[in-house]
């Protein structure tokens, strides 16, 4: 089942998400969607609070970033429960969205390579090594983990220049939900 997004303005994305504590039919059941919802929005990841879940799992499908910069999906990812081990302290910036704020493409510096510990949906532990937008990736769905949104990472005036964009969503979503 696709389910609802949640956008910018809805306070699930700014709350703190609790870790799954069993796979259960219910978690089975929002990973399936939530691998639906992805794919129905031709989206490269999805986090839980985006369909209003506050626990802690989310969906990629980004394979790799090859030498020339180019993004490749492959077979969609889950993350249950991760964490993220060894940031490179290389950030590298590079545009990005994000489904729960439509139209808006930033560029943000986010590390080079990280680490990322997870648990699958069979519940089966795993850590895999993320490089370029294959990290980038699952640094943005942990973020919004954390209710960290990707405009967040930007400083002073460029956060600034956000800002009507943002009101624009908020004011747009709020009068449809
Ligand atoms: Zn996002």
């Amino acid at each position: 089942m696709i389910r609802k997004l949640k956008y910018y303005g809805d306070p699930v994305l700014r709350q703190l998400c609790k870790p799954v504590e069993a796979i259960t039919d219910e978690i089975r059941e929002l990973v399936r969607d939530m691998l639906e919802t992805m794919e129905a929005h031709h989206a490269l990841g999805l986090a839980a609070p985006q369909v209003g879940v506050l626990l802690r799992v989310f969906v990629g499908c980004v394979e790799y970033e090859d030498e020339k910069g180019e993004v490749h999906a492959g077979k969609p990812w889950v993350y249950i429960n991760p964490t993220l081990k060894n940031p490179s302290e290389m950030l590298v910036e590079r545009s990005e969205g994000c489904l729960s704020v439509p139209k808006l493409y930033l560029a943000i510096p986010r590390p080079m390579s990280v680490v990322i510990e997870a648990m699958d949906v069979e519940g089966n532990l795993f850590t895999r090594e993320c490089t370029g937008y294959l990290a980038r990736n699952v640094l943005h769905e942990n973020d919004h983990l954390n209710g960290v949104l990707f405009f967040d990472w930007l400083k002073g005036k460029r956060r600034s220049e956000v800002e009507p964009h943002l009101r624009l969503i908020k004011a747009h979503y709020s009068k449809k939900s």
